[in-house]
């Protein structure tokens, strides 16, 4: 029965981009939503993100979808090459999958695209308010905060991430946009990084570097420039010329979490990076937020009993999920291939790119090709 949603009063926890999707859908579907988030401001965060098609649908069916076109760049695909710079295997997807859009965007301006939304569907948003638990006068709380969700543990106790062995750096220079929109990824031993443009004359760095040790768990510190440029000095004279340009970057260390064994309690859901924080590796992580946000909004509307709506969520949710950050663990180790294993395996993309160049695309087709709008 589509209408359950009308005036449940629901709490959001975090107005990252879990948290402001969740906000939306709900509020369109007449619910009272009350977003608490500790920043004073919704800040410049972050840096670039890649969103594909799966959470394109999302954002379409919520009316932000030209909002969000608007404020992003379309990607023509992922190019793969060796730290000489040499290709190894172009993912063309402008190409092999033209109905679907592929984009580069700042995550500042896609959380001030949400923002806007979720004002516009009613949802009230209160900054410079941390929540230390579940508030009480509520029906529903959606705990879309984070990698340290403070709500996660009382579903699930404490649990302990440990260090992947990498480290991440992540920069913005300024480009010319004189190169075809790719993510393009340069891989060696140990190392690879990761570039792409954005719109505003911006290109976007990760590069992510195999170490020992690290402290701790943070969004970003920052690093020196020149760590970086050592950390890559073999690497192409291109992608040397873009970290030459590099004046400020963060770095963190990269934990692994388990994906939530409990997604909800009947009255508290976790949404987002609260509920499964992943990898980089396939720029799903926003991507996941963003589906599951509809998920959740459309089980709930869809069922009068909370308890079984939130229970369906998560299982439309946990598998999905699951598979993703594996998919996502396991192309670190792809990428940093070193001696004869990453001859073969280079060799090996080349020869498939040639005889079938769409092979590697329809390997991910089951990450693409969802519709979270059709899954409840
Ligand atoms: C290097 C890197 C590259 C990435 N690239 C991509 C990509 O290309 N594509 C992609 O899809 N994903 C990418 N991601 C992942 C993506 O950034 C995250 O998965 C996504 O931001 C998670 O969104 P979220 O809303 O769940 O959490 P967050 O963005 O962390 O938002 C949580 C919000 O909750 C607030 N909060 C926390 N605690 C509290 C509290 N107690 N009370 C009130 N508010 C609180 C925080 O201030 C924050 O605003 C990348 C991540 C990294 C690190």
């Amino acid at each position: 029965m589509p209408g359950a949603l009308k005036g449940r009063r629901i709490t959001v926890v975090g107005a990252g981009i879990a948290g402001l999707t969740a906000a939306i859908a709900c509020a369109r579907r007449g619910a009272h939503v009350t977003l608490h988030e500790r920043a004073d401001a919704l800040r410049e965060v972050g840096a670039g993100l890649q969103i594909s098609p799966n959470a394109i649908r999302v954002l379409d069916a919520l009316g932000t979808g030209d909002a969000f076109r608007a404020a992003s760049l379309r990607s023509h695909g992922v190019m793969l090459r060796d730290s000489a710079g040499r290709q190894v295997t172009l993912l063309d997807l402008a190409r092999h999958r033209p109905q679907d859009q592929f984009r580069l965007i700042h995550r500042a301006r896609l959380v001030e695209v949400l923002a806007e939304a979720a004002t516009e569907a009613g949802a009230r948003l209160e900054l410079g308010c941390e929540m230390a638990g579940p508030p009480p006068d509520c029906d529903l709380i959606i705990a879309a905060d984070g990698v340290k969700s403070v709500l996660r543990p009382l579903l699930n106790g404490t649990e302990a991430p440990f260090f992947t062995g990498q480290t991440a750096w992540r920069a913005l220079i300024p480009d010319r946009g004189d190169t075809p929109p790719l993510a393009e990824v340069y891989m060696g031993p140990g190392r690879h990084l990761v570039s792409y443009p954005l719109p505003g004359g911006l290109r976007n760095i990760v590069a992510v570097m195999e170490r020992r040790e690290w402290q701790a768990e943070g969004w970003s510190q920052e690093s020196d420039p020149e760590d970086l440029r050592a950390a890559f000095a073999r690497f192409d004279p291109r992608a040397r010329g873009w970290l030459d340009q590099v004046q400020r970057v963060g770095i963190w260390g990269l934990f692994r979490h388990p994906v939530a064994a409990n997604w909800q309690d009947g009255r508290i859901a976790l949404v987002g990076d609260a509920a499964h924080p992943t990898l980089p590796f396939i720029a799903q992580g926003a991507v996941m937020a963003i589906e599951d946000a509809w998920v959740l909004a459309a089980c709930l509307d869809a069922d009068p009993d909370q308890g079984a709506a939130l229970a369906r969520y998560q299982a439309l949710r946990q598998p999905r999920c699951s598979k993703i950050v594996q998919a996502a663990n396991k192309n670190a180790g792809n990428y940093h291939l070193r001696g004869p294993a990453r001859a073969v395996a280079h060799a090996g993309l080349r020869g498939i790119s040639r005889l079938a160049p769409t092979a590697l695309i329809e390997r991910f087709a089951w990450l693409y090709d969802y519709d979270p709008t059709g899954a409840v």
